[in-house]
């Protein structure tokens, strides 16, 4: 059981249980597996109790996750903005998941900044900003997914948990873990993994669903993507990847194409950071990896208007792809000490 302050949990689940109206759920925009995971699986155990719940995605989410459970429940702000307004309108409380910062909302800023009622943040991510009446904030967490889970256990709620929420819970941490290939050091996850196990989860179907689920051209996009938009900087043991919008088109690029390639270059040897630019009509997409001490959320912050976790960030770059990368060349020689540390600890 993680160890958060009980007083802190008590008043979520005297929030919950006082919410007169509806609740409603919002992951960060763009949300992968562990917002979408979290936000789905709460969802059900509220519902299960018996709350009224609604969840409102600042925009949409990889078909990959349009199997879970609830995912025809979840209000689209991008593409039905008066459907999201009118669920803020008539709730009394509001759960921030998976994000910290009001910036992760895009266009669905506005909406939750002058929301009326109470508003909640229950997140994994360093730095949490302060910007909701109560903050549940765990940087030791693999997964907003595996800290909600060890939340509703101290809770009345706890006996709402069932499979399809578990399964949800699983899919956070999973995607979130990198199938558990990172952030996996504390061992409450595997035993979180464990409990959700006993809730008759199916570990290998959700890991099919998600990761056997692509296109035939997403493959030969990644395919091409390794072969012609590679570059490798062996001095500093970082690699680069970019996805031009010519590239997209040639491979009827959809949303989550992308997934997983920034990981890839980490798998050459002595390569410890990683880095993938994806064109989009009006910014860059960013992605960073590393393995070992480096903390890629340190450069995303500095350099790409983002941030994230020591291993994983990201971010969006408001200039070109050809800015981006050059960008991304120039800012190599600050980082080279702290690289060097990070491969001596990989080796
Ligand atoms: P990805 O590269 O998969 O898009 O994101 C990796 C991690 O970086 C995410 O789990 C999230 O924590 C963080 N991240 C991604 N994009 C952004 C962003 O634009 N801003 C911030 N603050 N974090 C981001
Ligand atoms: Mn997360």
């Amino acid at each position: 059981m993680k160890r958060i302050d009980i007083e802190l949990i008590k008043q979520l689940e005297q929030l919950l249980k006082s919410s007169s109206k509806s609740i409603v759920l919002v992951p960060h925009m763009h949300p992968d597996g562990d917002a979408m995971g979290s936000v789905l699986g709460l969802w059900r155990v509220l519902q299960n109790y018996g709350l009224k719940v609604k969840m409102v995605s600042p925009t949409k989410y990889p078909e990959f996750y349009h199997w879970m459970d609830g995912h025809d429940q979840v209000i689209i702000f991008s593409h039905h903005p008066k459907q999201a307004a009118r669920a803020f309108d008539e709730s009394d409380l509001l759960i921030c998941m998976d994000f910290n910062q009001l910036s992760r909302l895009g266009d669905m800023k506005p909406l939750v900044e002058s929301y009326k009622g109470k508003k909640v943040l229950i997140d994994h991510h360093p730095y949490p900003g302060n910007f909701t009446d109560l903050v549940i904030s765990d940087v030791t967490c693999s997964s907003t997914a595996e800290l909600i889970f060890s939340i509703l256990q101290s809770t009345e709620f706890n006996s709402c948990v069932d499979r399809n929420a578990a399964t949800s819970f699983f899919t956070g941490i999973m995607t979130d873990t990198g199938s558990f290939d990172f952030n996996v050091s504390d061992p409450q996850t595997f035993e979180t993994v464990a409990q959700l196990t006993r809730l008759g989860i199916d570990q290998l179907d959700i890991h099919s669903r998600v990761y056997d689920n692509y296109s035939a051209d997403r493959m030969r996009l990644m395919g091409f993507c390794l072969s012609n938009r590679m570059t490798i900087y062996p001095e500093y043991h970082a690699a680069c990847m970019y996805i031009n919008l010519e590239d997209q088109k040639a491979f009827n690029f959809i949303t989550g194409d992308n997934e997983g390639f920034v990981n890839m270059p980490l798998s050459i040897k002595g390569v410890v950071f990683s880095a993938l630019f994806t064109e989009k009509e009006k910014y860059t997409k960013v992605s960073l990896r590393s393995k070992g001490e480096f903390s890629v959320n340190e450069v995303s912050e500095k350099y790409f208007n983002g941030g994230g976790h020591r291993n994983a960030a990201g971010g969006e770059l408001y200039a070109s792809l050809q800015e981006t990368l050059t960008q991304f060349e120039k800012l190599l020689p600050e980082y080279d000490e702290k690289i060097k540390q990070s491969l001596i600890k990989k080796l």
